[in-house]
């Protein structure tokens, strides 16, 4: 499904050049849950956010379901992410103005959906996560494993063809990390596609695959 062909990226802040991602190969195949390790600073979130098109790249290619997506401009890849990716990160990133429910709906506006599909699809989201209850709070009314669950639930609610994590469970306890990673394992056996960054040896255990970074290089792959 995903293709990265040496993938570079470096930034520049006072002219001093860092690369954070050096010359990267990966292939991700639809189905797979992939976790990425590996020491704060070595490349995992510019991986994910270069993956979500929120980063642009230096050099190499980009292929998704053999479309090169270093060939669109920045608004079609501000369409292409809207349309295909769902994030998760560790803070949550919920929007405290909005409720639960339009939380979860916010990606199906975005997408032009019709009113009646959207409350169909965000009750049915809210049922499965079981946070059907707080539809109508406000996320500063909820706990973090609330709050994870919603975001959760708006990074599937658009259906997209790939769900990215940053440290999905940083912010949480352990009993309330792990649920969230049943929870992420459930939904992969389900068919959700996911990429996942963890400092958690424990937690990248509940992936398919392991992806270890180090200093903007991809050390090794493990199945
Ligand atoms: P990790 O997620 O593994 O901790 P990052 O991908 O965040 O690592 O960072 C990789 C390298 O790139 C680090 O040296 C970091 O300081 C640098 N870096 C990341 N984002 C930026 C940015 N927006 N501006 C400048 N340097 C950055
Ligand atoms: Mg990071």
């Amino acid at each position: 499904m995903i293709i990265l062909e040496k993938v570079s990226k470096s930034f520049t802040t006072e002219h001093i050049e860092t690369q954070a991602l050096n010359a990267i190969d990966l292939e991700i195949d639809a189905g797979d849950f992939i976790a990425v390790t590996g020491p704060s600073g070595s490349g995992k979130s510019t991986l994910l956010n270069v993956l979500g098109l929120l980063e642009p790249i230096n050099s190499g290619n980009y292929w998704f379901e053999g479309k090169n997506l270093n060939a669109l401009s920045p608004n079609r890849q501000q369409l292409f992410r809207k349309k295909n990716i769902g994030f998760i990160f560790q803070n949550f990133n919920l929007i405290d103005e909005l409720s639960v429910f339009e939380n979860i709906e916010l990606p199906l506006i975005y997408q032009g959906r019709e009113r009646k599909a959207r409350h169909h699809r965000v009750d049915e989201l809210m049922e499965r996560l079981g946070i059907a209850h707080r539809s109508s709070h406000m996320p500063q009314q909820l706990s973090g494993g609330q709050q994870q669950r919603v975001a959760i639930a708006r990074a599937l609610s658009g259906q997209p063809k790939i769900i990215l994590a940053d440290e999905p469970t940083g912010n949480l306890d352990s009993s309330i990390g792990k649920e969230v990673m049943l929870l992420l394992r459930e939904l992969n056996a389900q068919g959700a596609t996911i990429l996942m960054v963890t400092h958690s040896k424990e937690h990248a255990n509940y992936a398919g695959r392991l992806i270890q970074m180090k200093d903007g290089f991809h050390l090794q792959t493990q199945n």
